[in-house]
């Protein structure tokens, strides 16, 4: 009979992966380090703002068939919110002028012949040196596929691969890119509609899942970090969860899915990306609601996505290098006369605001520490590994995340990779 399958740590990928084999019949136990689920894709009360606001905007394409499977799963499919079409307004800060992205039906782009849906100053053939994404070695990053120089890569590459790499065009690695492209820009519009969570990360991702596992009898223990396991011949044996020891069954097993220093912490010689990349959002609390939800991209500025909800206006700044050191207030200074241009608020002054920083919010994308990137079995037969760090192919997202999770319980359940 198949044992208890022990999932350290309760983010997307911990969560998707005891929700998959829950429903399959496994009986699941989660260890959380922290007082609460979600890890980097979480929300929360914040008194400043007296709102309930997520760590950081999160945006998923409805080209993310994994995410998308797991929300269905945890019976949250319509907790997303977005345009009917997909489009992406952007805004040039610097010479403001404005524009809409609107990819066309089919995977085949036929609407960069017309001069009118294309980003200003683009060319078709700009477009088109995108493909070169898809026979970038694995050493190459975005910058070195396409041409820096033309208006293009800075209204659209470069933001691209900077709020999908979290990391800047001229290190992120182009291989992880181009599975984002073709499997929903390369697909047409039907697949990349953005997707935001309306009622907040938590609502979404979260607690459906936490219910669920309830309603199907597996405890998620929260306060437990795993702080070592007994690793014997080729299995683990047990879990240490600050002195208490729990038993790991000859037919139990472990997936691990905590971040890439945790995991390298537990597992003797594993290796894993070492770097990472920060991100930083502004969130502030407007003087009146707004209906429905809307998404922005901004170039030319220190602020790149804004999301607004309600009375509440987001701002994420990936790759955030040169903002995660300084004070909250020099970065809500900065952030804020954006945000109000693009509103069109005038030179309303500052409202109440929270930044929020996640020093490692992603693994560092880069082709080195790609290349770093451990599978999901290990050395060890009853031990698997899962986070947006393993080797999923994709970029650190919540989509990664989730197929991550899906490996693990396939592997799990019929021995063999998704
Ligand atoms: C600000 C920000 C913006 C982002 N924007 C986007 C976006 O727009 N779109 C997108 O798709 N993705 C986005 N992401 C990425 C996305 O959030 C992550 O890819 C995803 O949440 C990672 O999930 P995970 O389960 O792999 O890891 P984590 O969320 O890090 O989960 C790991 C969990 O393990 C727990 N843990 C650690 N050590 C232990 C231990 N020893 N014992 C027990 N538990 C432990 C942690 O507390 C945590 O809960 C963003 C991330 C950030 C931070």
């Amino acid at each position: 009979m198949a044992g208890s399958v022990h999932v350290v740590g309760a983010g997307v990928a911990g969560l998707s992966c005891a929700v998959r084999l829950a429903r399959a019949g496994r009986l699941v136990r989660v260890y959380e380090a922290a007082g609460q689920a979600g890890g980097r894709c979480r929300s929360f009360h914040d008194a400043a703002l007296d709102r309930l606001i997520d760590n950081g905007n999160h945006m998923v394409l409805s080209g993310n068939r994994a995410a998308l499977a797991y929300l269905d799963e945890i019976g949250a499919a319509d907790s997303l919110a977005g345009p009917p079409r997909a489009e992406f307004p952007f805004l040039d800060l610097e010479s403001g002028l404005a524009w809409t992205l609107r990819p066309g039906a089919g995977s085949i782009p036929w609407w960069i012949i017309s001069s009118r849906r294309r980003v200003p100053d683009s060319r078709a053939g700009d477009y088109l040196r995108g493909l070169r994404l898809a026979f970038a070695g694995a050493g190459a990053t975005v910058a070195d596929c396409l041409d820096a120089g033309r208006p293009l890569y800075r209204r659209f590459w470069e933001p691209l691969a900077v709020a999908v790499l979290n990391a800047l065009a001229d290190e992120g690695a182009a291989t992880l890119l181009w599975p984002v492209l073709r499997e929903t820009f390369g697909r047409g519009e039907a697949a990349c509609r953005p997707r935001i969570a309306a009622a907040g990360l938590s609502r979404s991702f979260v607690d459906p899942a936490l219910s669920l596992l309830g309603v199907l009898g597996c405890p998620v223990r929260f306060n437990a970090r795993v702080r070592a396991m007994t690793l014997a011949g080729d299995r683990v044996t047990g879990l240490d969860i600050g002195g208490e020891a729990i038993a790991v069954e000859a037919s139990d097993a472990v997936v691990l899915a905590v971040p890439p220093a945790a995991a390298g912490g537990l597992i003797p010689g594993l290796e894993t990306p070492r770097e990472s990349r920060a991100i930083v959002n502004g969130h502030f609390r407007l003087e009146r609601e707004w209906p429905g939800v809307s998404i922005v991209g901004l170039v030319g500025g220190v602020s790149q996505w804004l999301f607004r909800r309600a009375d509440i206006a987001s701002v994420t700044v990936s790759a955030a290098a040169a903002l995660i050191d300084k004070s909250a207030d020099v970065i809500a200074a900065r952030l804020w006369p954006e945000v109000a241009r693009a509103l069109e608020l005038g030179d309303a002054p500052l409202p109440p605001y929270r930044i929020v920083k996640e020093k490692r919010a992603t693994f560092a994308q880069v082709p080195a520490e790609v290349a770093r990137r451990p599978g999901t079995r290990t050395a060890w037969h009853n031990l698997f590994l899962a986070g947006d760090w393993t080797g999923t192919g994709l970029p650190a997202t919540i989509e990664g995340a989730v197929r991550s999770g899906h490996a693990a319980a396939a592997v799990l359940s019929t021995g063999a990779n998704t």
